[in-house]
């Protein structure tokens, strides 16, 4: 199944050395037959709440977040789970009427085993239609991020608060902001699901993280297809659509976009959605939209799932066939394997379930450099990884941050080696790392 869709075009290591850097920067290198038109033809579909589920109480191992209910307690939709030990971030707050019935710790991909509430749940919380006609003009900087600290969000590009990045972002003096759609693995479509669907919502939540974080130039990024070009809009609400084309990875020609206006970040749909929504109707961040797909799966498409889901039920749900052998969280290309015990976590964006078991076997790294060989931005994974092995995050930091999370170096790999996991989860603990660092000398968000 995976031969068909995928050309991949591999340059041996002698040719690549002789190459420059630079020819890397440029250089997709996959042929995709996108598998979206299914998953997009349809309406996202709300699911019912589980009858259990594992909300975590983090979204990083270095939150200091700390568990304010404890086993016995009846919680509410919207009720904090847990808070910051500092007072100041972000809190974790209820998508259920239940019962905690026991704190236990699963492992999250790219970020490790974090605590988890599990919550006998009786009922979830239900998201209203926009019912608001504020403008995101009305509103102050201190108004939009202290919303988006109260309201939880993760931006489902990388998993980070969005509050740090906006407020990183603002110490930094960039200069743009776009909403990043390019969602150019298999099967995924949340995102140009959500902006389809929700697509003036997103452009004010846009329009919020820039006044945020001062961040004057805003659009939102697209990879283009003839299969859903003409769903998509040439604009949302006044903000531009550029469309990225040609082969996988397309997701640095963002980044390039950006460094071209002198330096921005880039925010997930969902992630400008649901600030749009705190900031105008105090909303929390309780659910996820996930594209469930792959050859397993007989009712594919984009589902609402409250956090907390074990994605064995989201499976359930959509149809999985028992034939699944392989789950992977995240995407076809870019995805880790999980389980169907893992919960669906705040900035999920797909489950696909395939027959491939083939790609669980790993066996050590054989130094053949076929991922330094196939990275877009010319790194050296297999390096990286040595050094996660040894833990010196720091002195690779610089180039774990160059990652686009294209998953190539883990497509390649021969030792089937899940490369791209590795490199994300350096690349996390370095930004975590970061943070801690800037907040001290921070005079611009840092008291708050
Ligand atoms: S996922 Fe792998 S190939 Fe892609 S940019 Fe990161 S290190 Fe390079
Ligand atoms: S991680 Fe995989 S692709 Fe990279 S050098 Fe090792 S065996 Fe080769």
């Amino acid at each position: 199944m995976k031969s068909e869709p995928i050309t991949i075009i591999l340059f041996g290591r002698a040719v690549c050395k002789r190459l420059k850097k630079d020819v890397f920067k440029i250089m997709p290198i996959i042929s995709l037959k996108q598998q979206k038109n299914d998953t997009l033809s349809k309406e996202i579909k709300a699911l019912p709440p589980p009858k259990t589920a594992y909300v975590p109480l983090c979204s990083s191992r270095r939150e200091n977040l700390v568990a304010t209910v404890s086993v016995g307690d009846t919680v509410t939709p919207f009720v904090t789970l847990s808070q910051p030990e500092s007072g100041k971030g972000s809190p974790v707050n209820s998508p259920f009427f239940g019962k905690v019935i026991s704190i236990k710790k699963f492992v999250i991909p790219a970020v490790g085993k974090l605590p988890c509430a599990e919550i006998e749940v009786k009922n979830t919380a239900e998201q209203h239609p926009d019912r608001e006609t504020a403008k995101p003009e009305d509103f102050s900087k201190e108004e939009i991020m202290d919303a988006c600290m109260r309201a939880g969000i993760v931006d489902e590009l990388d998993g980070r608060r969005l509050w740090e990045k906006l407020a990183e972002a603002s110490r930094s003096g960039l200069a743009a902001v776009a909403v990043d759609a390019v969602e150019d693995d298999l099967y995924s479509s949340a995102g140009l699901c959500v902006l389809m669907n929700y697509g003036g919502e997103v452009a004010k939540g846009l329009i919020l993280a820039g006044i945020a974080a001062n961040l004057a130039e805003r659009f939102i990024a697209v990879y283009s297809d003839k299969s859903w070009d003409e769903k998509i809009n040439e604009s949302y609400g006044g903000l531009p659509v550029r469309r990225f084309e040609g082969k996988y990875p397309q997701n640095h020609k963002l980044r390039k976009d950006l460094d071209a206006k002198g330096g921005g970040i880039a925010i997930g749909p969902q992630a400008a959605r649901a600030l749009y929504r705190a900031v105008t109707q105090n909303e929390m961040q309780t659910h996820t939209i996930v594209t469930v797909a792959g050859d397993c799966v007989l009712r594919s498409g984009n589902y609402l799932v409250p956090v907390g889901m074990p994605v064995g039920e989201l499976l359930y749900h959509a149809g999985a066939s028992e034939q699944a052998q392989l789950i992977l969280a995240g995407g076809y290309i870019r995805g880790i394997p999980v389980t169907q015990d893992t919960p669906v976590y705040q900035g999920l964006t797909a489950v696909i379930a395939v027959r491939e078991a083939d790609k669980k076997a790993s066996v050590p790294c054989i130094g053949c450099g076929s991922c330094a060989s196939v990275c877009p931005v010319g790194l050296m994974p297999n390096y990286i990884l040595e050094q996660l092995a040894g833990g010196h995050y720091s002195m690779v930091g610089g180039d774990a941050i160059g990652c686009i999370g294209c998953g190539l170096c883990t497509l390649v790999c021969p030792s089937k080696i899940y490369v791209s996991a590795g490199v994300a989860k350096v690349k996390k603990e370095i930004l975590e790392l970061n943070k801690f660092h800037m907040e001290e000398r921070s005079d611009v968000y840092g008291k708050r």
